[in-house]
C-alpha cells in the first residue's frame, strides 16, 4: 500500500515537474489560453462576423434596424488610439480577462505608433478606423470628408502592414448622409454606440465605471464606448471588467466577413507619412523605448460565429442613382439629426457641443505631442 503510494506521489511530482518546465518553455499564448478556461475571467460568450458588404449601421444610438446582441451581452470598443502612455494598461486588462475589443483609430495615431497597433492586433482585437485626423464629417467638403475616410484606412493598414476590418466609427458619432452614402458604396460598416463611458468628461476610473454600469442597468446590454488614450479609462477598466464579469455580463467580440480594401493613391500617401517617420524614430530611438511586441494571441476555440449582414431595412430606397444630386428622404429620427442623438430627449441633445469641446482639446494635445 505504501509502496504504491509512494509511487503515485513520484509519478505525479514528475507531472508537475514536467508542466513546470513546460510552463518555462512555452510562449505566453498557451499560458494564457491555461488562464482562459479559468471561470473567473470573463472571456468572449461568442463571436459575431459582420458582413460589411453594402456598409450596415449598427450601434442602437443612432441605427435601431440591427441588434445582435442578447440580453447581457457587451461589445467593448475602444476609440482615438492608439496611445503609448494609455492604451498598454487597457491591453493588460483585456488580457487580464481573455477577452476581445474593437479599437477604432485614427490614422495619425496609428502612424505613429505602429508598434501599438500591431500588438493590439497580434493581441486578437480588431482593428477598424475612425478617420485620419477626427475632423468632423459634418463640417467638411464632399473631397476632405473623403480624404479623410480614405488616408484613414490606408493610414492604419500601413501601419498593422496588413488589411484591417471594414468597421468605422464617426468622431463625435456626426454621420452626415453624403459619408453614409460614401462608405456604403465602400463596403465599410459604421458602428454608433449604446452606452457612453463618458471617459472624456473625467480622469477618474471609478467615475468612468460607474457611467457605464449605471446604463448598462438600464439597458442590459450593449455597444460600449471607450476611449483608450483617456486616463480615467486606462485607471478604471480594470476594476469595470471585474465588475461585468460578477454582474455576468458576457463579451461578444465583432470580427470580419472580409477585409477593407484600400484607395493606392491614399496608400501612397499613408506609406509616404509612414516612411517619413521610421526616418525620424530611428534619429530618435528614445522615441520607441516602451514598445514590446508582439504578443501571441490567447484566443480560444470558441462556437462558430453568426454572420450579421446589412438588413432589407437598411437597403436604401432613397439611394441618389450616380452623378444626381437628390437629397434622400431621412432614415430615421435619429438620422435626421445625427449630430445629436446622445439620446432622443432635448436636454441631452443639448449637452452635445459641451461633449465636442471637452474631446477636442485632448486629442490636439496629444497629436501635437506625436507630430
Ligand atoms: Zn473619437
Amino acid at each position: 500500500m505504501d509502496g504504491s503510494i509512494a509511487i503515485l506521489r513520484r509519478i505525479w511530482l514528475a507531472v508537475l515537474a514536467a508542466s513546470a518546465s513546460l510552463a518555462l518553455a512555452q510562449p505566453a499564448a498557451a499560458q494564457d489560453k491555461a488562464a482562459c478556461n479559468d471561470a473567473s475571467v470573463l472571456g468572449v460568450q461568442r463571436v459575431v462576423e459582420i458582413d460589411a458588404k453594402g456598409g450596415p449601421l449598427l450601434g442602437n444610438l443612432q441605427y435601431k434596424e440591427i441588434d445582435f446582441l442578447e440580453p447581457g451581452e457587451v461589445v467593448l470598443t475602444f476609440d482615438d488610439g492608439p496611445s503609448r502612455q494609455t492604451t498598454e494598461a487597457v491591453l493588460a486588462a483585456l488580457a487580464e480577462h481573455c477577452t476581445k475589443a474593437t479599437f477604432f483609430m485614427v490614422g495619425r495615431m496609428a502612424l505613429a505608433e505602429p508598434d501599438m497597433v500591431r500588438k493590439i492586433d497580434a493581441l486578437g482585437h480588431t482593428v477598424g478606423s475612425h478617420t485620419w485626423s477626427h475632423a468632423n464629417q459634418g463640417s467638411l467638403s464632399a473631397a476632405n470628408a473623403e480624404r479623410e475616410i480614405e488616408l484613414g484606412v490606408s493610414a492604419i493598414t500601413a501601419a498593422l502592414g496588413k488589411p484591417i476590418a471594414p468597421f468605422f466609427r464617426f468622431p463625435y458619432l456626426s454621420d452626415p448622409r453624403r459619408s453614409i452614402n460614401y462608405l456604403e458604396g465602400r463596403d465599410i460598416g459604421v458602428f454608433s454606440i449604446d452606452v457612453d463611458s463618458y471617459d472624456f468628461r473625467t480622469r477618474n476610473g471609478a467615475v468612468m465605471k460607474q457611467n457605464v454600469l449605471s446604463q448598462l442597468q438600464k439597458k442590459g446590454k450593449g455597444i460600449i464606448l471607450f476611449h483608450d488614450i483617456q486616463r480615467s479609462t486606462a485607471a478604471g477598466i480594470a476594476d469595470l471588467l471585474d465588475e461585468l464579469k460578477r454582474r455576468k455580463f458576457k463579451v461578444v467580440h465583432m470580427v470580419a466577413k472580409a477585409p477593407a480594401a484600400t484607395v493606392a493613391a491614399y496608400d501612397a500617401i499613408a506609406q509616404k507619412d509612414l516612411a517619413r517617420r521610421k526616418v525620424q524614430t530611428a534619429n530618435n530611438p528614445l522615441a520607441s523605448r516602451s514598445m514590446t511586441w508582439p504578443v501571441e494571441t490567447g484566443a480560444g476555440s470558441g462556437p462558430a460565429p453568426v454572420t450579421v449582414a446589412r438588413p432589407p431595412s437598411q437597403q436604401l430606397p432613397w439611394k441618389p442613382a450616380a452623378g444626381t444630386a437628390a437629397a434622400p428622404p431621412a432614415r430615421n429620427a435619429d438620422a435626421a439629426a445625427p449630430q445629436a442623438a446622445r439620446n432622443t430627449t432635448p436636454a441631452s441633445r443639448a449637452e452635445r457641443p459641451t461633449w465636442k469641446r471637452e474631446e477636442l482639446p485632448w486629442q490636439e494635445q496629444m497629436w501635437n505631442h506625436y507630430r
